[in-house]
């Protein structure tokens, strides 16, 4: 018995995602160089989105909005799987938007580093679009979605906190975005339950032809 937990937690260890702080950037010369493909998380504040991310790593990688920090910046995160000597992806965790507060604000940045970084960055492989399932679409939502539509990037659009909703109501929010969004990929998420995250995973990994085969990925904690 203690045999077979110790083998298990040791494959659990080689399936482990490695993730680290690279940059916090407000500006485009700011932006570390281009280089594996890039996941870029997007939503309103508030949206659950620094909670998708430390779901999706295993660890508190980005700070949630009880601990405010570098919420201005685009947060460049490196991701690998063990056992390789370089980053596999990084993970680029967008300034939230969207409250009376500080939309002032958003609204001058995005036109001086977050426009160009979605616009021509390179490296940008997949944009994650987070939309909360418990409240309708908001304008900024919908602002966001046609700028990605318009912009000809890869998206998803992911609705966080899905574990507030039963199914059935979760059905009919998941319907309606459908119907908003038609060509949109949906994915319903919950980084409280873990709902969505291997399938998110699976997108994700999508982006990097050489992981396509790698192993299942367990959280660091
Ligand atoms: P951010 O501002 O978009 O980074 O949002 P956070 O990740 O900080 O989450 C905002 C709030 O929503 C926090 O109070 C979280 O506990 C809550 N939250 C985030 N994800 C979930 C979820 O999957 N389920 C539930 N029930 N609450 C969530």
């Amino acid at each position: 018995m203690a045999l077979a937990n110790y083998l298990r937690n040791v494959a659990n260890l080689d399936m482990r995602v490695i993730s680290r702080f690279l940059a916090a950037a407000t500006d485009v010369s700011h932006f570390p160089a281009p280089s594996v493909p890039e996941i870029a998380f997007l939503g309103r504040s508030n949206v659950g989105k620094s909670s998708v991310i430390n779901s999706l790593v295993g660890t508190k990688l980005a700070r949630t909005s009880s601990t405010p920090g570098r919420t201005r910046a685009i947060n460049f995160f490196e991701i690998r799987w063990p056992g390789k000597p370089r980053p596999d992806l990084i993970f680029a965790d967008l300034p939230g938007y969207g409250y009376a507060k500080i939309s002032r604000e958003i609204s001058r940045e995005w036109p001086k580093f977050i426009e160009p970084y979605l616009n021509e960055r390179s490296s940008l492989a997949l944009c994650i679009a987070l939309i909360d399932v418990n409240v309708p679409p908001q304008q900024s939502d919908r602002q966001l979605l046609d700028f990605l539509s318009a912009s000809g990037r890869d998206f998803i659009l992911v609705g966080t906190k899905s574990d507030r909703l039963s199914n059935n109501q979760l059905n009919n929010a998941l319907r309606a975005l459908g119907e908003q969004y038609p060509a949109a990929r949906l994915l319903p998420y919950s980084a409280k339950s873990g709902a969505g995250r291997d399938e998110l995973w699976k997108q994700i990994r999508q982006v990097t032809p050489a992981e396509a085969n790698a192993p299942a990925i367990t959280p660091q904690s």
